[in-house]
């Protein structure tokens, strides 16, 4: 059965995803150190989206969708 997870990556140029906690768009800050969380979300079994954090946003949010791994 899918579950909804996260992982930690780096984040790639380019990336224009808005992260859902602060509304801001993903990218490259010192102060993230280039990481982000990438949730793979899964609604009643079948695969929603995709969701990019800043890394402190997801830790901020409580880590909705688990420990990134
Ligand atoms: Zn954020």
């Amino acid at each position: 059965m899918p579950e909804s997870r996260a992982v930690e990556r780096s984040i790639e140029p380019g990336n224009s995803a808005v992260c859902p906690v602060c509304d801001e768009t993903v990218k490259f800050k010192a102060r993230t150190q280039g990481r982000q969380v990438i949730a793979n979300i899964y609604v009643k079994d079948v695969w929603a989206r995709v969701e990019h954090y800043h890394v402190e946003c997801y830790e901020a949010a409580g880590q909705p969708y688990g420990e990134p791994q």
